[in-house]
């Protein structure tokens, strides 16, 4: 990587993308021998927001991306209004994405989109070789094996923001500098490595728990969108929120680290830490557990992907040291969070499940949030179109295109089913 950084931020106006500018802010402040500079915004309905984040950057990105094309006329009236027009180019539609995460420009991309509608465009950045900050995990959810396959044959360098993942990230630091397989080798001549990782026992993902983590089944049963949106520790969007009441976060997180770290399902663990400090854990074959910690704020494993392998101070506050910290890991209880299994079998099986689960979670959450269903028919609907699918172990792009499709339309029909009954 190069002295002068070039960043496209796509999904600028979402949590993530917020914090990410606020990222950038500080580094062009602090660090402004890196030259770190905005390729592209990105927004799709919060066009306001997107220009005046544009107008409150340091230095003005060089392309505006409307990712809704029916906000043309719209954009470009706004731009004139605050008089970006002579600085900033727009560009309108969904093609806009992969075209601001192509550009030749731009070396690093945050993907910071919501749900499948970010899916194009990380491929596209990873196809063409960026650095890849990935929020957007429904991507690896929907087409792991193509996305990782894609990173390698591009060199496209793959970096988590999801805390759980930068955290294991991080504590993979000393299994990543040793010589592939040596310690395995050693120990087992003859067996194949049990993961790609030396000395590696297994990752542990901490989970919150979200609001209903001490609700008894009948309470979560009945839980409004109001509750469901209500997490303890972390502000965020209003479907990863509900994917976090729900625990689906956490089941989409299984199937990210099998993808990112290529790690087999039963090498992975979950454990509930309801103060989101311990982002994650790494336990080794000696029984040795290294976590990574820092109190919830995503501003520092945004920055972490973007100036990785180098750490520099992070708007993010540090753990004081003058107060009383606690620190708790709970099992998880299966059977109050049903979902959660719902991840360890879509990792383990892979191919077409993990487009199904998500096509389905991304049709229930809209409806329980419009009171259509209730809380706890978002984990049975997806249970229920997961088990109508037939499954497929090696789908190319247009199939998952393809059943993404189906597993929203059957998500929806059987909707109808529950809301009769
Ligand atoms: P958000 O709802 O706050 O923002 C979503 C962004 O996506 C917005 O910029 C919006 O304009 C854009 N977007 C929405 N629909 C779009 C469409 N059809 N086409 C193009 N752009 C569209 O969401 P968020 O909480 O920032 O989450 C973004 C991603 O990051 C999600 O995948 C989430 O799982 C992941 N993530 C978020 C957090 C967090 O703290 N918020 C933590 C870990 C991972
Ligand atoms: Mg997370």
């Amino acid at each position: 990587m190069g002295d002068g950084r070039r960043i496209a931020i796509l999904g600028a106006t979402g949590s993530i993308g917020a914090a990410t500018l606020d990222v950038v802010a500080n580094l062009q402040v602090h660090a402004p021998a890196a030259q770190w500079r905005l390729g592209s915004l990105s927004g799709h309905s919060r066009i306001e927001q997107l220009v005046q984040s544009a107008q409150s950057a340091q230095f003005l990105p060089e392309t505006l991306v409307v990712s809704d094309a029916d906000r043309c006329d719209e954009a470009h009236a706004l731009l004139t209004k605050h008089d970006l027009h002579r600085h900033c180019r727009l560009d309108i539609g969904p093609e806009a994405l992969v075209r601001a995460a192509t550009d030749a420009a731009t070396d690093t991309v945050v993907a910071g989109i919501v749900g499948r509608a970010g899916l194009e465009s990380t491929l596209a950045a990873v196809q063409s070789g960026k650095r890849v900050g990935l929020a957007n995990k429904e991507t690896l959810v929907i087409a792991g094996c193509i996305v990782t396959e894609a990173a390698a044959h591009s060199g496209a360098e793959l970096l988590p923001i999801d805390s759980e993942h930068s955290a294991i990230y991080q504590c993979l630091a000393e299994a990543r500098n040793l010589p592939a397989g040596s310690l395995n080798t050693l120990e087992a001549p003859n067996e194949k490595p049990a993961t790609k990782w030396p000395g590696v026992r297994r990752l542990i993902l901490t989970a919150s728990g979200g609001p209903f983590l001490n609700w008894s089944r009948e309470a979560i049963q009945n839980a409004t969108p109001e509750q469901a949106l209500n997490h303890p520790t972390w502000e965020m969007g209003k479907k990863i929120s509900i994917d976090s009441a729900t625990m689906i976060n956490k089941s989409l997180e299984i199937i990210e680290a099998r993808w990112l770290f290529d790690v087999p399902a039963d090498r992975i663990e979950v454990v509930v830490h309801p103060q989101s400090i311990i982002h994650s854990l790494v336990e080794f074959e000696d029984g040795s557990v290294i976590a990574q910690l820092s109190p919830p704020d995503m501003r520092l494993p945004i920055q972490y992907a973007l100036t990785y392998p180098e750490r520099l101070p992070c708007p993010a506050p540090a753990l004081a040291r003058d107060r009383v910290w606690e620190m708790s890991l709970i099992p998880v209880d299966h059977e109050r969070f049903p979902a959660l299994g719902l991840g360890f079998e879509v990792a383990r099986v892979g191919g077409t499940a993990g487009v199904v689960l998500n096509g389905a979670n991304e049709t229930a959450v809209p409806l329980f949030l419009s009171g259509k269903i209730r809380f706890t028919d978002i984990a049975r609907l997806c249970r229920r179109t997961l088990d109508d699918h037939d499954h497929e172990s090696a789908p190319s792009l247009t199939r998952l295109l393809e059943l993404d499709r189906w597993a929203r339309l059957r998500a929806t029909q059987l909707a109808e089913t529950i809301h009769v009954a």
